[in-house]
């Protein structure tokens, strides 16, 4: 029933015309008061960008829809999708009538509809990821990674502009979207949220190259310290190889990387190391695989050896360098060695926090492994602390009610009950 449903393009506004009209004529979709409402119209008057897309990104865009009206209008489904008819009459076979090329009126709005929503993808487009358990899961340590499930559209978070080191954290329980500070906010102070490529995670060049999409160079507080001082993002200096003969980083952007001591002056070919690389990752897969099969003291020799090959190559602080130490963290625990386990998972989160951040959720989950571990090995105060600092990150990501802050009150309160004795132990 909407006259701008009939005429998609015909409200696709310049960018400067649609961000001037905010304050005084109100956003589309929200009442007077400038609360969204659950209306189609804050979703259909999201910026598609038309104007900036590529001919070829346009083409394929509508290429796509045209093929997906042909399939509806070949089932016969154009009806329920268009809903301008009963479900009755969706079923009649009238479809069979049409033999010409041309989609029926219905569905060529349909189609304008959908080419808008595909076009407004690009730059409105979530990812909704949700905690997944991870691993053998044998009850005692419980390992989650965040998994993509889907895409969708939140037109309240699409008017949250982009920082590399944003204020705030997302996450999603069913339909739902959840935006937290993550940082005291000062009034009048803008609420920033990362789109994806975050600080912590990538050097400048490549948070740059992925912002692209979005239409806008990011100058950001991170962005414009990197670019400005010229310095090595962090990132490759922790991510880099390392020199066999001295364990100096390794540098170069050629075919060659050559020993940045220069009195060592080894040199060798970046493929060379590369391989070396992946040999490494498929055989911390095989110990993994190992584990699985209940092989723990295989798992743990070839994990040893893996990290003994990774210090020949790798620098101390690379990303596997902690992986590693999370796997033996694991394989520990499944043993129940909760010692040892805590010893390693240690060293994890260092490299963890190291490449994401302290109040990243990457480090709020280590903790939270290592909180289960202390607790199954009553190291009462290390893990009542440990339980802490856990909350204090993962309250910020995912709300006091999530399921893992509810773990972490159980094993609090568990933990306060302890008879004296077994606390004067540890
Ligand atoms: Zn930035
Ligand atoms: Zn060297």
């Amino acid at each position: 029933g909407d006259k701008n449903l009939q005429n998609p393009e015909g409200s696709c506004r310049p960018l400067s015309e649609a961000d001037a009209g905010g304050g005084s004529r109100g956003v589309p979709g929200c009442d007077s008061s400038g609360r969204y409402q659950s209306s189609y119209q804050a979703l259909f008057h999201l910026l598609p960008h038309t104007e900036q897309h590529s001919p070829e990104h346009k083409f394929l865009c509508t290429l796509s829809v045209v093929a997906l009206c042909k399939q509806l209008q070949a089932a016969g489904l154009e009806a329920a999708v268009s809903s301008q008819e009963s479900p009755q009459q969706c079923s009649k076979p009238k479809t069979c009538e049409k033999t010409s090329e041309e989609l029926s009126p219905e569905l060529k709005t349909v189609a304008e509809a959908m080419l808008r929503h595909v076009l407004q993808l690009q730059c409105n487009a979530q990812a909704i990821t949700v905690m997944q358990e991870l691993g053998p899961g044998d009850g005692a340590v419980v390992d989650k990674k965040p998994v993509r499930l889907a895409t969708a559209f939140f037109p309240v978070l699409s008017l949250l502009n982009h920082s590399c080191c944003p204020n705030t954290s997302v996450s999603f329980s069913g339909t739902a979207a959840t935006v937290r500070a993550a940082q005291p906010i000062s009034s009048g102070q803008e609420v920033l949220h990362c789109y994806g490529p975050h600080w912590c995670r990538m050097r400048v060049a490549e948070r740059q190259q992925l912002l692209r999409q979005y239409f806008f160079e990011c100058r950001c507080p991170a962005c414009l310290q990197e670019l400005e001082s010229g310095a090595k993002s962090v990132v490759s200096i922790r991510n880099s190889f390392c020199c066999p003969k001295c364990q100096a980083q390794m540098q170069g952007e050629e075919d060659t990387l050559c020993c940045s001591n220069e009195a060592c002056a080894t040199s060798a070919s970046r493929d060379h190391l590369s391989g070396r690389l992946q040999d490494l990752q498929q055989q911390i897969k095989k110990a993994l695989e190992l584990l699985r099969v209940g092989k723990a003291d295989q798992a743990i020799k070839m994990l040893l050896k893996c990290q003994m090959d990774a210090g020949t190559f790798l620098s101390p602080e690379h990303l596997l360098m902690g992986e590693m130490e999370d796997h033996l963290a694991q394989v520990y625990a499944t043993l129940g060695k909760w010692q040892e386990a805590a010893r390693h998972l240690r060293k994890s989160i260092e490299i963890v926090e190291m490449h994401h951040g302290p109040s990243s959720v990457e480090t709020g989950h280590e903790l939270f492994k290592l909180a289960q571990i202390l607790f199954n090995g009553f190291a009462v105060s290390e893990a009542l602390s440990t339980i802490q600092r856990a909350e204090g990150i993962l309250s910020v990501h995912f709300g006091p009610q999530s399921a893992q802050m509810q773990e972490l009150q159980e094993m609090k309160a568990c933990l306060s009950e302890l008879p004296r004795n077994i606390l004067q132990r540890t």
